[in-house]
């Protein structure tokens, strides 16, 4: 799939929409979702255009893929849901139709602040 540059993220990374920004540094923006599923619902993205999970493994550098999950570790410490600073979290990835992505920028979800539940309904 090719990325799409009108996608909402694509729209908040150039700073054409707000969003409440959690954290950012070279590789990574997160901003907390819109329509929270839980009492803390961030989402943490990188800042290349990778439409999907797949995507970015198969195309990001390894300095992005670091970035990257070193900026989830970044974000859960400043929500105070890390192991360390809090009492943990569910991070997910929805990839492609059946995994039920809407938006074509690959995103993480950082659930927390309370007991997440079952892991898939
Ligand atoms: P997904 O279904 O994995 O693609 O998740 C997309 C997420 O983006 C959903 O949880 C939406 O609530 C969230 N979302 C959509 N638009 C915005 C926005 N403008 N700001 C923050 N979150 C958004």
């Amino acid at each position: 799939m090719k990325y799409d540059d009108d996608n909402i993220f694509a729209k908040i990374l150039r700073g054409e929409i707000p969003c409440k920004k959690i954290y950012e540094d070279n590789f990574v923006l997160s901003f907390h979702d819109i329509n929270p599923q839980k009492k803390i619902h961030a989402l943490v993205i990188p800042k290349g255009k990778y439409v999907d999970l797949d995507d970015f493994s198969e195309n990001a550098s390894p300095e992005e893929i670091v970035g990257l999950l070193k900026g989830i570790k970044i974000v859960a410490q400043k929500l105070k849901i890390s192991t360390d600073k809090g009492k943990g979290y569910r991070a997910l990835v929805n990839i492609g139709e059946n995994g039920g992505q809407e938006v074509p920028h690959f995103h993480f979800h950082l659930f927390g602040g309370e007991k997440i539940g079952r892991m898939v309904q």
